[in-house]
């Protein structure tokens, strides 16, 4: 291993989720074509044909810093995913941890918690899980004479706009200044004391990036939702967590789309799923120049990309039904080249 290899093994952690087939892949009987053969191995096995019709499997292999089949609990996705960046945040750090993958393929899932049923439980989530480790570092006598206090922000970045999902989506306005620090005008950063404080406000947030939608195409899947939690002292800023459930990467596909809308925001999430794959390298490669400008999403992660403490984990999340092979071999393709140099 040379230094950048040993920079990059520490900074950047890539794996991959694989959910259990859902029942609407259970009722059509669609195949499961993912294997995960090791704890860092996903394969892949497309069923197809040849010309004279003889059907085959088509056997692709990628390699991860982890693989979670579909018995993996979120707990666990987050021991080895988010729970070594916490730590980062306390020692002066950004950390970030995005869920990339498909619509349905479990971001909101593994990041929120569950939201499917009537019993919406976001305590198993990501950003629940972070949380509470948060508050139980924060009583180690080595953090408390540090007198640090916690604070949370929830926001959704729709079409290239940011939206304040702690006070009703009011639309925030996204500033950088000559220093290139850049600043989200207006986002609501509330103080939080405890685990139950930072559940009340995924609610809030959670039901205010949901309120009004109708369809599988609904407005969630269009959105990367951040939320992040801030540790400052004496009111500056000593470390922050943001934790990303990004749009559906299969909406980047929508720049053909009959509708201009619809089409408008698949190139707006498109350039911003390429904006942030390109940050994460660069970040990789300690390079001193970070593309954060390409895209609102990467413009209001700048903090992140750049400086000595930055972290960054990317769990991508797939489907395991042949119906969704395409998309899911685009999330792992993707998944490979954000530490791939
Ligand atoms: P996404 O946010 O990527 O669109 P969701 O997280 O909403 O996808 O997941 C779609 C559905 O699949 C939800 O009903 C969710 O509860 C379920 N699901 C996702 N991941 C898992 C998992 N690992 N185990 C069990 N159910 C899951
Ligand atoms: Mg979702």
């Amino acid at each position: 291993l040379s230094t950048t290899d040993l920079i990059e093994e520490h900074r950047i952690c890539v794996c991959v989720r694989k959910r259990p087939l859902n029942k609407k892949e259970l009722t059509i009987r669609d195949l499961d074509v993912i294997t995960i053969p090791s704890k860092d191995v996903v394969m892949v096995h497309e069923p197809k044909q040849k010309v004279d019709l003889t059907r085959y499997l088509e056997n692709q292999t990628f390699r991860f810093d982890y693989a979670f089949d579909d018995s993996t609990t979120n707990e666990m996705v987050y021991r080895f995913t988010a729970r070594p960046l916490v730590e980062t945040i306390f020692e002066r750090g950004m950390a970030t941890c995005f869920a990339y993958g498909q619509t349905g393929s479990g971001k909101t899932h593994t990041m929120g918690g569950d939201f499917s049923g009537k019993n919406q439980d976001c305590s198993k989530g990501i950003y629940a899980l972070a949380s509470r480790d948060v508050f139980v570092m924060l009583k180690k006598p080595c953090h408390k004479k540090l007198d640090l206090q916690v604070y949370a922000t929830f926001f959704e970045i729709y079409s290239g706009k940011v939206f304040d999902l702690l006070n009703g989506k009011a639309k925030l306005r996204v500033l950088e200044d000559g220093k290139q620090q850049v600043q989200v005008v207006g986002l609501h950063e509330r103080d939080v004391k405890c685990t139950e404080d930072v559940l009340k406000l995924i609610e809030v947030g959670n039901s205010c990036r949901t309120s009004g939608q109708t369809s599988a195409n609904a407005h969630s899947s269009r959105s990367h939702a951040v939320f992040q939690i801030i540790l400052r002292r004496k009111g500056k800023m000593h470390g922050k967590f943001s934790l990303i459930d990004l749009a559906g990467n299969e909406r980047g596909a929508d720049t053909s789309s009959a509708d201009r809308q619809t089409r408008l925001e698949g190139a707006e999430i498109n350039k911003s799923l390429l904006a942030l794959k390109e940050c994460i390298r660069a970040l990789g490669r300690n390079k001193p120049h970070t593309p954060f400008r390409a895209s609102k999403l990467t413009q209001v992660l700048r903090d992140s990309f750049i400086g000595e403490n930055s972290r960054t984990c990317m769990i991508a999340t797939i489907s395991p039904g042949m119906t969704s092979c395409e998309n899911t071999l685009n999330t792992l393709r993707y998944a490979n080249r954000v530490k791939e140099f």
